[in-house]
This record gives C-alpha cells, structure tokens and sequence, in this order.
C-alpha cells in the first residue's frame, strides 16, 4: 500500500522543509496544498483567482476547492507512489473528505505529524523566510541565509518574501490555526495516528526522528 503522511502543524513549524527532506529520502511526493494554490494563482486560473483574497489575506480557501484540487493532485500520481500532504488537511471536513477518498481504494493514512513550536519563534521564522521563485526551496534571512543573496542555492533562480508572509497577515493566519486546524489533532490522536513533533529543533534532528517513524511504516 503507498505511504500517506499528513503534515499538520502552524505556519512556519517547518512542514515544507521535512516534507522536501522526507521525500526525497523515502522518494515520496510532497504535495504541499499552499505550494500549489500558489502556482494556480501565479497562472491565473479559476482556481488560483478563487483562492487569491482568502490566500492573501491569511483565512481558508473553502473546502470544496482545496479537496477537490489536493484530491485530484493524488490521483495524478504515478500508480504505487506514496506522498505527503503537506498543509492538508486543515479542517476536520477535508480530513473526512480525504479519508473517504482514501478508503474508497482501500487504502488509509498511514501517519500524521503534528509540528508543535511556540508562537514568537513561528512569527521569527517567517518574517526572515524567502521562498525560492521557481523550485520553493525555503530559506531564513537570520539561521539558514542562501550562500548569494537573493539567489536560491538549489536551483539559482530568484528568492521572494510571499505576501503572506507580513506581520499582520501572519497573525490572522496563526488564528485560523488555532479555530480551524487544531481540531484536527484531536481528530487524528482518536484514530491512533497521531505523533507529536517538537519543531523548535533543527531541522536535520526532526527530519531524523520523522524518519524513525516513517521506517516502521508498511510500505
Ligand atoms: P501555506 O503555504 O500552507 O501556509 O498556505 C498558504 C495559504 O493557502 C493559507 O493561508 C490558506 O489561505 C491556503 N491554504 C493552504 N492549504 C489550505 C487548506 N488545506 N485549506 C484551506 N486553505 C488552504
């Protein structure tokens, strides 16, 4: 059965850089739902002008979009290829709507990591975040600056700060956390899936727990 992690979690807590390392170590898929928004939005399609102002602005897109768009993301894969939904889902309607899809093929969730760090450290981080333009590679102005300023180190195309990423938009989306998505860890904690993951470490410590986890999982 293919691998399905759920990478719950702040923004911030570093979901997109585990999911990044996680899969190229496990050659999973990293299906990051905001990633892909993101890129709707850059190419204008409906569904990209559907979800600007909630992306914006720091709210949810609604439901419907973001399932259909992430559930049909899955299904694109190549047959037997494990992923890793990265920011989806987010409220307990998507997990419903993708348990259901799931078990539709007889297949599950396999784990979920709940990425836990506190509120001044998440803000920290993603003020100084760029994001690369072209591969989303992430870097920290402060604790993990690229070796050109401005200039992804993976891929040498141009770093951008996302608009999202402002102060006050950061606090409505920290907000919207905590009324629509924390739910989901009491959610995932009653189905037995759940393992909590203390986020404010470095990054190569979490991706080596993760991945002691992820060993275990059937594949
Ligand atoms: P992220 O890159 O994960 O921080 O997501 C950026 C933005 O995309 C969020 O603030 C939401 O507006 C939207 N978004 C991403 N994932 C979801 C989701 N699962 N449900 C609703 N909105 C989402």
């Amino acid at each position: 059965m293919a691998v399905r992690l759920v990478f719950l979690g702040p923004p911030g807590s570093g979901k997109g850089t585990q999911a990044r390392r996680l899969g190229k170590r496990f050659n999973l898929v990293a299906l990051s739902s905001g990633d892909t928004l993101r890129q709707e939005m850059k190419l204008g399609s409906a569904v990209g002008r559907q979800a600007e102002q909630y992306v914006n602005g720091g709210t949810l897109v609604p439901d419907d979009l973001i399932t259909d768009v992430m559930l049909a993301g899955m299904q694109k894969l190549p047959k037997g290829s494990g992923c890793i939904f990265d920011g989806f889902p987010r409220t307990v309607p998507q997990a419903e709507s993708l348990a259901a899809k799931l078990a539709g093929s007889g297949e599950r969730v396999g784990q979920v990591f709940d990425f836990h760090l506190p509120d001044e450290v998440i803000i920290g981080r993603i003020v100084g975040r760029r994001v690369c333009t072209k591969c989303g590679a992430t870097y920290n102005m402060d604790h993990f600056p690229p070796k050109r300023p401005g200039v992804c180190d993976e891929c040498g195309s141009r770093l951008v700060q996302r608009e999202d990423d402002c102060a006050e938009v950061i606090r409505t989306r920290l907000e919207t956390y905590r009324s629509q998505t924390a739910p989901l860890v009491a959610f995932y904690r009653q189905r037995g899936l759940l393992h909590s993951v203390d986020a404010s470490r470095p990054a190569d410590q979490v991706e080596c727990e993760l991945a002691q986890v992820v060993e275990t999982l059937p594949q």
